[in-house]
């Protein structure tokens, strides 16, 4: 998705056929998590239709929800959740960043004030709209090649397998055409405060991470933050628009919140220890590509010689360690072109 969205378009709307598929599948694999009375985390697996996590709060007036999920359904899911715990309307839903993941369930909320950081809001009308025009075209492209294929078609075990396919693919373009994309109406520079009842709400934007726009949503008297993808617990972050160096210090912003509980984008809540490994992986990631830098040596050398740690060999989206290595040392190699010193700070040992 022109290094836009952090799944490729391609993959993205061909796994909206996929959830069409299995609605049920997100439902199950979603887990309602109570953090007090009133603030909740929907942790998603993976592999459902959801993608991304989201979480919602009861406020006095109105509930707000944090992130939207991957797809309208998974979104109405979430609304499902919410209902099981009240029926006071949902007023704001708060977009972390632009990522489909985190926002195509937002037509779920027509009623709701979508709020976002002003480049969030920017990049989903620069790149997600288009983006979602053009894989409509694609599909409809398809779509008419496959009509005029079967009209030609003689082969009665083929002309079978055609109308299948057209099948299938007329439900992947009729899901896309019921995707409607909401962009955020309400933006932020670097903060905002929504002050509904007795909670002190905070949307904060720490720095470039993920994206160069992400915000979190802090709760300081419950010590919650929810993270949006800044932070990824046990998972191998994704840099198709990261500076990593930059996410680096953004997170230890993160840190300096007074928060125990972290709720990542992608993973399980964490706590301050996770968002700390979290850090470690960059450090160990940046470790092992400097020498290569320093010593002049090509990325080729880098990607094919370079290995995992043992110790993150649990961790999820390990396909994207290579992006992750390549990254890095196009980083550092920016770094020592400029003249600025490559290596990290160093830390004690042991
Ligand atoms: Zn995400």
């Amino acid at each position: 998705m022109t290094g836009s969205n952090w799944i490729p378009a391609v993959f993205l709307y061909a796994a909206l056929l996929g959830c069409n598929a299995g609605l049920s599948a997100a439902d199950e694999n979603a887990q309602l998590i109570r953090l007090t009375e009133d603030i909740y985390a929907r942790i998603v697996n993976p592999d459902g239709n959801a993608v991304g996590n989201s979480g919602f709060i009861i406020l006095q007036r109105g509930v707000l929800v944090f992130d939207t999920h991957f797809t309208p359904e998974a979104g109405r899911q979430l609304l499902e959740d919410i209902r099981t715990v009240t029926f006071k309307p949902v007023r704001y839903v708060v977009n972390s960043h632009h990522h489909p993941d985190h926002t195509h369930g937002n037509q779920v909320f027509p009623d709701a004030h979508v709020i976002a950081n002003r480049g969030t809001r920017e990049n989903i009308l620069e790149k997600d709209l288009p983006s979602l025009d053009r894989t409509i075209q694609i599909a409809q492209t398809q779509m008419d090649r496959m009509r005029n294929t079967a009209l030609k078609e003689t082969d009665p075990d083929r002309l079978d397998t055609l109308k299948l396919e057209i099948r299938s693919q007329q439900d992947y373009l009729s899901t896309l055409l019921n995707l409607k994309i909401v962009p955020p109406l309400v933006v932020l520079e670097d903060y905002m405060s929504i002050q509904d009842g007795t909670l002190d709400v905070r949307i904060r934007f720490l720095g470039p991470g993920e994206t160069d726009t992400g915000t979190v949503l802090y709760i300081p008297s419950e010590r919650i933050v929810f993270c949006g993808d800044l932070f990824f617990k046990n998972a191998l972050p994704n840099i198709q628009d990261a500076d990593i160096l930059k996410w680096m210090e953004t997170l230890e912003k993160l840190l300096q919140l007074e928060a125990d509980r972290f709720v990542p984008g992608h993973g399980i809540v964490g706590n301050r220890r996770d968002v700390e490994n979290f850090i470690t992986y960059f450090e160990d990631l940046r470790s092992l590509v400097e020498p290569y830098v320093s010593r002049g040596e090509g990325l080729d050398r880098a990607l094919k010689e370079i290995r995992m740690p043992a110790k993150y060999s649990g961790y999820r989206f390990m396909n994207f360690f290579r992006a992750n290595v390549q990254k890095m040392f196009t980083e550092l190699k920016t770094l020592q072109m400029l003249s600025i010193p490559i290596e990290g700070p160093k830390k004690p040992k042991g």
